[in-house]
């Protein structure tokens, strides 16, 4: 896209030159005299695509007080008249899906097919949302106590801090927002400062909904610096839940803080996704779902897969093969359709990826194809395959980069072990066609992960299902099951309908 389509598409989307950081709804909060900016780059072509303001502390304090004003009605309306809102953003979403697609390619620079997909997950979201807004259900139980019944119910929460990571940057907010919504609470979003025009749009398109059903307070939007407006909105006790999207390292902390205050977190945080692949398995499937996991959106989703471990009787031939397709890969421009290879998110990334690519190295890993950069324009690097033992360091760690370490077993006890020894725990798969190995791998002395599949790779979750990991990947679930319960505080209630006033467990107190 050159620079003049680029600056169309931001137009139509309500993006001009310096927009406000700050937004309740669709109003935007004065810019303040000599606040720093943030510029979104392209990192196609490194090039600025445009500048945002930054939010101060003052203007979040606004931003919460606005979505506490808002709270304070929207958990009165009925769950399923929250659900017809929510019904409205999807097809808001639905309306400007193709644009909205373009400028995730563009500011994250995953491919215009992945762009748009990511789009469809939000509007995937807020059909499910919908459904959801009339399924709120809660048990009841049988009291113990004649003329007695009891339930659980579930109310809304609070306004919902969102912290977004910057590789999904419209639908993490999306998985949050949606469910969030039909709950009954307010969202105040912070999107990562890497992709911050996307959030502005999605933010405004959406807002116009909130306010045209007469709640112009329900979503907020907070372009701020992690130091200042991170750190306020983390440990603002205003906000009940703090939902975070990220790396460890950004999780560990926003936990702690949470915790402090005795607020609650849900977190979505790093993985280092295996594939297992066993004699028995369908290669051709195995391949296509190895080459997506490991390469799709440059290695940058948190499920991308990271580890492989072949069979020892089908490891050289195969590795062979995925030698040449890794060589045949087309790198470039994600909104041409031929490619398949988009950009790294920045220099920074960029460098980390040759940082690891000289760890590897270090530690005796042989890297088959890959290693290098790609020369500029844009953050581009070679799709990398890299026989190594699954005991080196570097190979524990998660890098957001396309970087797939190959491994060879012999027992699948020791492949399951392997995909278990990282810290993280977020997706899993094995390819196979024996149904021992399937169910071995399934069973409670199986893969450890949030995610297992078979004959599927690692990553492109559904949205019906419940998403997300263990261990250091933060124990949260977003999207569909059950995960609306995240958003919700849960309420027991017993009724007495006798004219007696027994106490539980046969205790006495006659006065
Ligand atoms: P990051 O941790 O650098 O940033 C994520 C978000 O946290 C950003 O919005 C950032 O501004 C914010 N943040 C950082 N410090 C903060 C603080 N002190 N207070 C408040 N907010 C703070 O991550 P990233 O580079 O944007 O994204 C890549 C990472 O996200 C990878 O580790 C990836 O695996 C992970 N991720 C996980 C999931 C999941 O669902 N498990 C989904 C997408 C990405």
């Amino acid at each position: 896209m050159n620079a003049t389509q680029a600056q169309e598409l931001l137009s139509r989307l309500g993006i001009d030159a310096v927009n406000a950081g700050a937004w309740i709804g669709t109003r935007a909060l004065p810019m303040i005299a000599g606040a720093a900016e943030v510029e979104s780059v392209d990192p196609t072509t490194g090039r600025a695509l445009a500048r945002m303001s930054m939010t101060d502390v003052a203007q979040l304090d606004q931003v919460v007080q606005a979505a506490q004003d808002a709270f304070a009605r929207w958990r009165t309306v009925p769950a399923p008249k929250r659900g017809e809102v929510v019904r409205l953003m999807g097809e808001k979403l639905r309306a400007h899906k193709d644009d909205l697609g373009r400028l995730v390619t563009l500011e994250v620079g995953k491919t215009l097919s992945e762009g748009l997909g990511e789009v469809q997950e939000s509007i995937d979201m807020a059909d499910l949302a919908v459904g959801m807004s009339r399924q709120l259900f809660g048990l009841s139980m049988h009291s113990e106590r004649a003329s007695h019944r009891m339930y659980e119910q579930w109310q809304p929460l609070g306004p919902v801090g969102i912290i977004t990571a910057f590789n999904f940057p419209n639908a993490v907010w999306a998985w949050n927002a949606m469910v969030a919504l039909i709950a009954g609470d307010p969202c105040i979003w912070k999107p990562s400062l890497k992709a911050p025009l996307t959030a502005l749009a999605t933010h405004k398109l959406l807002s116009e909904v909130a306010e045209d059903a007469g709640f112009p307070g329900l979503l907020g939007l907070v372009v701020g610096a992690d130091a200042d407006v991170g750190e306020a909105m983390i440990h603002d006790g205003r906000l009940p839940l703090i939902s975070a999207t990220g790396s460890v390292r950004m999780g560990r902390h926003v936990n702690q803080a949470v915790a402090a205050r005795l607020g609650r977190c849900l977190l979505e945080l790093g993985g280092n996704n295996a594939i297992i692949v066993d004699e028995s398995a369908d290669l051709e499937l195995a391949l296509r779902g190895i080459a997506f996991g490991a390469c799709g959106t440059a290695g940058q989703r948190c499920t991308s897969t990271r580890r492989l471990m072949l069979h020892e009787s089908i490891a050289e031939p195969f590795i062979e093969r995925l030698v040449k397709v890794y060589q045949g890969l087309p790198i470039g421009d994600p909104m041409d359709g031929s490619k398949l290879i988009g950009p790294l998110i920045d220099q920074l990334a960029v460098d980390q990826y040759l940082h690891a690519c000289d760890q590897i190295r270090a530690q005796g890993g042989e890297i088959l194809t890959g290693g290098k950069a790609v020369a500029g324009p844009g953050f581009f690097v070679e799709p990398t395959l890299v026989r190594a033992r699954h005991d080196m360091p570097i190979v524990h760690e998660e890098t957001f980069a396309p970087i797939l370490y190959v491994m060879t077993w012999s027992r699948l006890e020791d492949a399951i072990a392997w995909n278990n020894e990282v810290p993280q725990g977020l997706s899993s798969a094995i390819f196979t066609d024996s149904f021992r190995h399937s169910e071995r791998f399934l069973s409670p002395s199986g893969s450890d992960c949030g995610i297992a599949n078979v004959n599927i790779g690692t990553s492109g979750a559904e949205i019906g299902g419940a998403f997300g990991g263990e261990k250091e990947t933060g124990g949260g679930r977003e999207a569909g099951s059950d995960s609306w319960k995240a958003y919700m505080r849960r309420q027991t209630c017993t009724l007495n309908w006798g004219t007696d006033l027994p106490l539980a467990q046969g205790v006495t107190f006659d006065v």
